[in-house]
């Protein structure tokens, strides 16, 4: 009989607690929401190891009571990190074993422990990874987007307009972008998202191997007004990268009017100017839109008959 998928069992029985574990500092991989996605490896050096890093003993001696391990825990997060960094170094120096965990997934993404490694390596520490479950990779599976490349973006600013600014600084970004987000910020973000990368094709994952979880699939525009307000839990963004364009390269929205004028001297419709000049360019499709409308707003004045229409078409998957 399969076990039900959020209810861990006991302890088991692969476990080693009392094998050997090399001297070295060993960043593990948790869950992030279901506890059975956990490693035999992971377990076996949290129960083996001399000591325990993590972000809160509560949190961790949690997960480690559940699986009946015993361990030595010391707490090490963004607040006391710089103090507690000197202690871990000696304990590493002097040939103890290290086990490093955050309080979910995969420590040092978009967690403490870089600096902890680094100082380690530079100590001439051995340093092992035992890797497992991290959102980012979780979200991108189950996202529908490109796998093939893509660029780790964390945490956006909390602010909109430094917020706006990186994503400016994204725009031109060709591969998938995974994006970590929580619930009350969530909907200002993908507007934001909606209104600077263009109506790109997305996905927000919410509470992944959890018993809520939720994908919703759909464009920038769509999922920024399906969720106007705070959704709970812990939420990825992924967002398909810009098109691939004959202008790859260029700087978005550089060289915009020019073929946008040619466009509807020509008599062709603000959408269909803003789906070519999107295309050729490179430029976020409702930049180019909302250009090419008030330039053919310009051109109405002067007599033009182009009547636009107020929303820029929904570009699917189909488009990209
Ligand atoms: N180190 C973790 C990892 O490997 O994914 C990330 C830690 S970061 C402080 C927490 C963020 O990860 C959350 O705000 C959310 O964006 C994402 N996250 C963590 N668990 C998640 C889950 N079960 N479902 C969706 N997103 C999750």
């Amino acid at each position: 009989m399969t076990e039900p998928p959020h209810e861990p069992a006991a302890a088991p029985p692969a476990v080693r607690p009392e094998a050997p574990l090399p001297p070295g500092l060993y960043p593990v991989a948790t869950p992030i929401g279901n506890l059975r996605d956990i490693t035999l490896r992971a377990l076996d050096t949290l129960a083996q190891a001399d000591l325990v890093v993590c972000e809160d003993t509560r949190v961790t001696g949690r997960l480690l009571a559940r699986y009946g391990i015993k361990a030595r825990l010391r707490s090490y997060n963004d607040r006391n990190a710089a103090r507690q960094r000197p202690a871990i170094l000696e304990a590493l120096k002097a040939g103890k074993s290290v086990a490093l965990v955050s309080d979910a997934g995969s420590p040092l993404i978009s967690d403490p422990g870089y600096r902890l490694v680094a100082d380690a390596i530079a100590a001439g520490c051995r340093v092992e990874s035992v890797p497992g479950p991290t959102a980012a990779i979780a979200a991108l599976q189950v996202s529908g987007l490109p796998t093939d490349r893509f660029r780790f973006v964390g945490f956006l600013a909390p602010r909109d307009a430094r917020r706006r600014r990186q994503l400016a600084e994204l725009a031109g970004e060709t591969c998938t972008l995974i994006i970590y987000e929580s619930g009350p910020r969530l909907a200002a973000s993908l507007r934001a998202m909606a209104d600077i990368l263009g109506d790109r094709p997305a996905a927000v994952a919410r509470e992944l191997t959890k018993r809520y979880e939720e994908v919703r699939r759909g464009t920038l525009d769509r999922l920024a007004a399906a969720w106007d307000s705070a959704p709970k839990g812990e939420i990825v963004v992924v967002v398909a990268g810009r098109a691939d364009d004959p202008g790859a390269g260029r700087e978005a929205g550089e060289d915009i009017d020019a073929p946008i004028r040619a466009g509807l001297a020509a008599g062709d419709s603000v959408r269909s100017v803003a789906d070519a000049v999107a295309g050729s360019t490179g430029t976020p499709r409702r930049t180019v839109y909302r250009r090419a409308l008030a330039l053919s707003r310009e051109g109405s004045r002067e007599g033009s008959r182009e009547q636009p229409r107020e929303q820029p078409r929904e570009r699917g998957p189909a488009d990209r």
